[in-house]
């Protein structure tokens, strides 16, 4: 029988498994019933997600979207404006929701990769009067996914906190992989989220576990956000058995994003050779975006019959995600993947 070489699955970050470890802290993590406020490992998660984001609490949720959900909703009444960047995650993927549930209205702020400029930030900041809405919280996302895994810079994020000073607006930061942008950085996380009222993370992307987010802020603004996370359905019960993955994402597996930021590296360096391809920008963090001179999707199926599984993002843009369950054969199998459908696609 012959052997089929396993998947290279680049879809997303979101598909790694759990490691032995993980399983491991699962069995034997020590539980209470977290609706009831008693599991205790829960507790140290959240403990833990406060301290590294140099916030006073945290709360545990089971997604990102749901995170971001509740940040707007407890930042925020219903009419106020909140400003995103255009191609936000919050705006362009978690269904429609800010209108939904926080009931804001968005204001959209064209950006260059997923950076917004600080002036026309501040230009559109409105003040509540008779007639306008008032504008009380602004959203930031880093890295930026549809932008392709881009840091907001240091002094970026300095700048707009003094924006928001200035005109007494929150911020929140969407940080589903605010660790890759620490670690492209090389600074701790908490330098990032000092800037930022709010951060949420996501624990099951390429930090590795199944299931789960954090949602850092102060203590007045988590309490609030505990009754909107109870409101949506989001109150878990022994979630202490979810709770031991994410202590040992936070404890092992930061670090090692390195080595997929290396990898995102190599692997557009293999894919800028391929004829019908190209990459426009360098990768940041863990994300390549390729350009397709022939349709994306064209070049999703076509590698998808190669055992290599990547999305296609726009009608000529692929998106491949790195993370710790593809090796440096996973990529030199991507690349020869990807010149084996080049050239069966040369007119
Ligand atoms: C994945 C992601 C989210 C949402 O996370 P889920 O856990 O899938 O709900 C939010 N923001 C960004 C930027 C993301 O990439």
């Amino acid at each position: 029988m012959s052997q089929q070489p396993p998947i290279v699955d680049l879809r997303s970050d979101t598909v790694t498994r759990p490691t032995p470890e993980m399983y491991e802290a699962m069995r034997t993590a020590p539980l209470g019933d977290d609706v009831l406020g008693d599991d205790p490992t829960v507790h140290e998660l959240e403990a833990l997600a406060a301290s590294l984001t140099g916030k006073q609490a945290a709360v545990f949720v089971p997604s990102g979207t749901m995170g971001n959900q509740i940040a707007l909703a407890s930042h925020c009444v219903r009419g106020d404006a909140a400003i995103f960047e255009e191609e936000a995650h919050i705006l362009y993927y978690e269904c429609g929701s800010p209108a939904l549930i926080a009931g804001v209205l968005a204001w959209t702020v064209p950006s260059v990769r997923g950076l917004l400029d600080p002036g026309e930030v501040e230009r559109r900041i409105l003040k509540h009067t008779l007639h306008t809405p008032g504008t009380r919280l602004l959203c930031l996302e880093n890295t930026h996914n549809r932008a392709g895994g881009t840091v907001i810079p240091m002094d970026y994020l300095r700048e707009y906190r003094s924006i928001a000073d200035r005109h007494n607006l929150k911020i929140h930061l969407d940080g589903a992989r605010v660790f890759n942008a620490a670690v492209a950085l090389g600074a701790p996380v908490s330098e990032i989220t000092r800037s930022v009222d709010s951060v949420s993370f996501c624990l099951s992307k390429a930090l590795s576990s199944p299931v789960g987010s954090l949602l850092c802020g102060d203590s007045d603004f988590i309490e609030v956000a505990r009754q909107w996370r109870k409101r949506l359905g989001g109150g878990m019960r022994q979630a202490g058995i979810l709770a031991a993955c994410g202590l040992v994402s936070l404890r092992t597996m930061i670090d090692r994003l390195a080595e997929d930021h290396r990898r995102a590296n190599d692997l557009a360096g293999g894919l800028a050779t391929i004829s019908g391809l190209g990459i426009p920008n360098a990768p940041e963090t863990n994300i390549v975006m390729v350009q397709t001179d022939a349709r994306a999707d064209v070049w999703m199926r076509a590698l998808r019959e190669r055992g290599v599984w990547c999305y296609d993002f726009d009608p000529h843009r692929l998106r491949m995600v790195l993370h710790k369950d593809v090796d440096d054969a996973g990529i030199a199998r991507a690349v020869e993947a990807c010149a084996d459908v080049g050239r069966s696609l040369i007119p």
